[in-house]
C-alpha cells in the first residue's frame, strides 16, 4: 500500500554558501530518504527553501555594504545550483520572502492570538548605548548559562543546542563595538510554551520510534519546563506583525521559518493547480519527517509541534531523525576559522556521487562523523571504483564484446547462483527496512557488501576464463551477475542516483530507475545493451595534499 510522506528539510539561512557540515547534517538524508520512497511508489513531497529573514542576513548585509535582500537573492541562486549539481530532488525549494509565506505566518499569528497562546507584554530587551539601537538575537554575545560557552548567542548556544533569552546569557556584550548592553523595556508578542508542556511531553513520550538522541534531548528539555517566548523582535528586515501599531517590529525568525513547512506546500499546491492539495500532506493520512541536523532539534520537536497543536488540525511531526555533525580533518568544522569545505569548491572539481557515497557511509547518525580527503580518497579509490565500479565495468564490458551487446541468455542456475540472486533480493528487503527507519548507513553497507559478494561469485565462476570451453555456463554466470547489478542499480539509487541511472541506460532499460519500483528488477535475456562506460574515475592521491593545505585559510 502506497503511503504520503511529507518531507521537511532546514531552511538554510541565505547568509553563506553551503558546505559538507550542512549536506551530511540536513540535505543528502533527506534526498536519499525521498529517493527511496518515490522509487517505492509512495507520494513524497520534499519541501524547504532558503530563510532570507533573521540577523544572520542583517549582519552580512552590513558587513558587505549591501541590501538584505541581495544578500538572500544571491545565496539562494547559489542553493539552487548546488541542489541541480549534488541532485538533491526537492519537489519545491522556495524562500521565506515570498508573500505567500507572509500570509501563512500571519494566519498562524493571529489563529494564536485569538486563541490566546500569543499575548503581548513588555521584556527586557539589550539595547546597545553605543550603537544607539536594539540587539535582536545575534547581535548579541556572551556566555551560555547552561553550559557556560563563550560563543552563545542571544537565540541560541550551538554548544548544547539549546534556545536562550538574551536576558539570560551571562556577560553580554554587542557584537559590533564590544560594549556591554543595557535591558530596556519594549513591547512584544509571545508565545505560550509553558500551556503545552505537558501535551507535548504525553506525545514526545509516545515517539519511541525516534533516534534515542533527539527523543533524549527533548525530554529532558521539556522536563525542565517551558518558558513563553517572545516572538517578535525590533528589527526592520522580516514578515510584518499583522497588527496596527507594530510597525517597527517583525516576526522573530525562529517563529516564522518553521512555518516554512507549511507555507512552502501551500505554494506547490498551488502552482500544481489544486490549491487544496497540501491538505492531503498536513490534514489526512500522510507522515511527515523533519531532516535537520542536532543544532535545531528543540525547534522541530517542541516549538514547531506547540505550534501546530495550538492551531489545531495539522498533523504533528511523525519523525525527527537529526543528524549529529560532521568535523573535518579530526576538527570541529568552523566557518569563521575556515574550517570547512565548501560544496560549491567541491562540485566544480568532483562528481557528485563520490561525496554522497562518502557522506552516506560515514553518516554522522547517532554520533559526531569525520571527514577528510585522505578519506574520501581511499573510499572513492577502494570502494566505489574498486569494488562496485570495476564489477560493473568489467561484467559489462565482456558481455557488450562476447555476446553481441545483448544479456546473454541462462541456462539453469546451480544452487551457488541461486544463493547470489537470493541474496541479492534479501538484501533490497533488509535495505528497506532500514531507509524506512531513516537508518542510512546499515543501508547502504549491506548494498556494497552485495557487490563485494558478486565480485566473490565472479572470481570463483571465472565467466572470462571459461568462455571457450563452455560458452554456457559463462553465459549463466553473467546473467546472474547483470541480474545483481540491475539490483544495485535500484538499491544504490537513493545514495548514488547519478551512476544507478548510468547503469540502469548501460543495461538497456529506458526512462529513469525511479519508475521501476524497488524490486530487482533482473532483465530480460537479449535486452540489448548500450555500450559501457566506467560509472567512476580513480582520485589521484595528490589532491590529498592539495585540498588540506588549503583548509583554514581565507577565501582567496
Ligand atoms: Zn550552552
Ligand atoms: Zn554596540
Amino acid at each position: 500500500m502506497s503511503e504520503r510522506i511529507l518531507i521537511g528539510v532546514a531552511w538554510p539561512y541565505a547568509d553563506g554558501p553551503l558546505h559538507l557540515g550542512h549536506i551530511a547534517g540536513a540535505y543528502l538524508p533527506p534526498d536519499i530518504f525521498a529517493r527511496y520512497h518515490r522509487i517505492k511508489g509512495d507520494e513524497v513531497l520534499m519541501v524547504s527553501g532558503s530563510d532570507q529573514h533573521g540577523t544572520p542576513i542583517t549582519i552580512k548585509a552590513e558587513q558587505e555594504g549591501k541590501k538584505p535582500g541581495q544578500i538572500a537573492a544571491q545565496y539562494h541562486q547559489q542553493f539552487l545550483d548546488s541542489w541541480r549539481k549534488l541532485g538533491i530532488s526537492f519537489d519545491l525549494f522556495t524562500t521565506t520572502g515570498t508573500a505567500n509565506h507572509a500570509e501563512v505566518s500571519h494566519d498562524i499569528f493571529l489563529t494564536l492570538l485569538n486563541k490566546g497562546y500569543i499575548y503581548n507584554s513588555t521584556m527586557l530587551q539589550p539595547f546597545c548605548p553605543q550603537c544607539q539601537r536594539f540587539l535582536p538575537d545575534r547581535y548579541i554575545e556572551g556566555t551560555c548559562p547552561y553550559c557556560c560557552s563563550s560563543e552563545a548567542r542571544g537565540d541560541q548556544c550551538d554548544e548544547c543546542g539549546k534556545p536562550i533569552n538574551p536576558v539570560e546569557l551571562i556577560d553580554p556584550h554587542c557584537r559590533f563595538c564590544g560594549a556591554a548592553p543595557q535591558f530596556e523595556h519594549t513591547e512584544h508578542f509571545f508565545l505560550r510554551l509553558s500551556a503545552f508542556r505537558d501535551a507535548l511531553l504525553a506525545w514526545v513520550k509516545q515517539q519511541t520510534h525516534w533516534r534515542k538522541n533527539v527523543l533524549n534531548f527533548t525530554i529532558r528539555y521539556l522536563e525542565e519546563g517551558l518558558k513563553d517566548r517572545a516572538i517578535t523582535r525590533d528589527i526592520d528586515w522580516g514578515v510584518p506583525v499583522p497588527l496596527d501599531g507594530f510597525g517597527t517590529k517583525r516576526l522573530y525568525v525562529w517563529f516564522e521559518a518553521v512555518i516554512g513547512y507549511l507555507s512552502a506546500t501551500k505554494e506547490w499546491a498551488k502552482s500544481s493547480g489544486d490549491e487544496e492539495k497540501w491538505r492531503s500532506f498536513w490534514q489526512g493520512e500522510a507522515k511527515s519527517y523533519y531532516f535537520i541536523g542536532k543544532d535545531n532539534i528543540a525547534f522541530h520537536t517542541i516549538i514547531w509541534p506547540a505550534m501546530l497543536m495550538g492551531y489545531g488540525n495539522l498533523n504533528l511531526p511523525y519523525d525527527v531523525p537529526a543528524n549529529e555533525f560532521l568535523t573535518i580533518e579530526g576538527k570541529k568544522l568552523s566557518t569563521s576559522r575556515h574550517w570547512a569545505v565548501w560544496l560549491s569548491d567541491y562540485l566544480s572539481r568532483y562528481d557528485p556521487d563520490p561525496l554522497r557515497y562518502l557522506l552516506s557511509i560515514n553518516m554522522p547518525e547517532t554520533g559526531d562523523t569525520d571527514f577528510s580527503w585522505r578519506e574520501f580518497v581511499r573510499r572513492n579509490n577502494d570502494e566505489l571504483v574498486a569494488t562496485y565500479g570495476n564489477l560493473v565495468h568489467r561484467v559489462l564490458t565482456f558481455v557488450y564484446r562476447s555476446f553481441d551487446g545483448c544479456v546473454p541468455v541462462p541456462g539453469e542456475f546451480d544452487s551457488r547462483s541461486q544463493a547470489l540472486l537470493d541474496k541479492a533480493e534479501d538484501t533490497l528487503k533488509a535495505m528497506d527496512g532500514h531507509l524506512y527507519r531513516c537508518q542510512f548507513k546499515e543501508a547502504i553497507r549491506l548494498a556494497m557488501s552485495l557487490a563485494q559478494e558478486t565480485n566473490r561469485y565472479l572470481d570463483e565462476k571465472s565467466p572470462w576464463k571459461i568462455i571457450e570451453q563452455n560458452r554456457q555456463a559463462s553465459a549463466t554466470a553473467l546473467y546472474i551477475a547483470i541480474s545483481v547489478l540491475s539490483c544495485l542499480r535500484i538499491a544504490l539509487y537513493p545514495f548514488l542516483p547519478f551512476s544507478s541511472q548510468k547503469l540502469h541506460e548501460y543495461l538497456g532499460f529506458e526512462g529513469k530507475v525511479e519508475d521501476y519500483g524497488w524490486k530487482p528488477n533482473p532483465p530480460s535475456p537479449g535486452q540489448k545493451l548500450l555500450p559501457p562506460k566506467p560509472l567512476f574515475s580513480k582520485l589521484d592521491e595528490g589532491l590529498i595534499e592539495e585540498e588540506t593545505s588549503v583548509l583554514g585559510l581565507p577565501d582567496s
